[in-house]
């Protein structure tokens, strides 16, 4: 994985080091020439959080209001993790971090890949700077590709039809798009088995530890 040189977190001043990493990305500009608009990135993260979020890129909606997963996919979304939008925005102990952090446009209605050069350069640093994660919701293909590479089934659907491999670290999720509506009925034991694991284990990451402190955020 690629890093930045000048990337590390001094143990000294933690708080500090954070806020400046999340000031370097929120000023990266290292694939501008091909993105569809100046770069946005759309990230939550602070170094107390214990849930990471990582989905696929930022739709137009979210690029344009700045707030991730603020879209029908994000209400699916908490409402599979049995949120409320308060619990789900709370960044002291939830990360969210898309595996491209900018909006990469569309071709004939449907949104672009994430750019391939976002995960690598950001992820680790991004990673190293919350040590209290202690799980990683892997929604879509790209996040599951990223995350677990040649561990990821053929399909998404075995990806995630194997969920109880990836743990304690990771939980593989299908997107929550309403375009995937027929994927979820054609998969009834996603919801049957795959939904209640997924909030009693996100329930009991969050319940545990002291989460305390001031979050910084983007
Ligand atoms: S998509 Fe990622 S690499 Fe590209 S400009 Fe945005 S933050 Fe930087």
């Amino acid at each position: 994985m690629r890093s930045s040189s000048s990337s590390s977190i001094t143990p000294a001043d933690p708080d500090s080091a954070f806020a400046d990493l999340l000031a370097r990305v929120q000023a990266c500009t290292v694939c501008a020439a091909n993105l569809p608009h100046p770069p946005r990135p759309v990230l939550r993260a602070s170094p107390t959080a214990r849930l990471l979020i990582v989905g696929q890129a930022p739709g137009r909606r979210v690029h344009e209001t700045g707030i991730p997963w603020n879209d029908p996919s994000g209400d699916l979304l908490r409402q599979w993790l049995g949120m409320t939008r308060e619990q789900f925005y709370d960044v002291s102990r939830i990360a969210i971090v898309p595996t491209g952090l900018c909006y990469p446009g569309t071709v004939k209605g449907s949104d672009l890949a994430p750019r391939p050069e976002c995960a690598p350069l950001w992820h680790p640093l991004l990673r190293a700077a919350m040590p209290d994660i202690r799980l990683t919701l892997l929604i879509g293909a790209y996040a599951q590709a990223y995350y677990l590479g040649k561990r990821r089934g053929r399909t998404l659907t075995e990806t995630v039809r194997a969920w109880r491999d990836f743990l304690p670290d990771y939980l593989p999720l299908p997107h929550p798009s309403p375009r995937n509506r027929g994927w979820l009925k054609q998969n009834p034991w996603f919801e049957a088995e795959v939904l209640p694991a997924l909030r009693e284990r996100v329930g009991t990451v969050l319940a545990t530890g002291d989460n305390g402190g001031a979050p910084n955020q983007i």
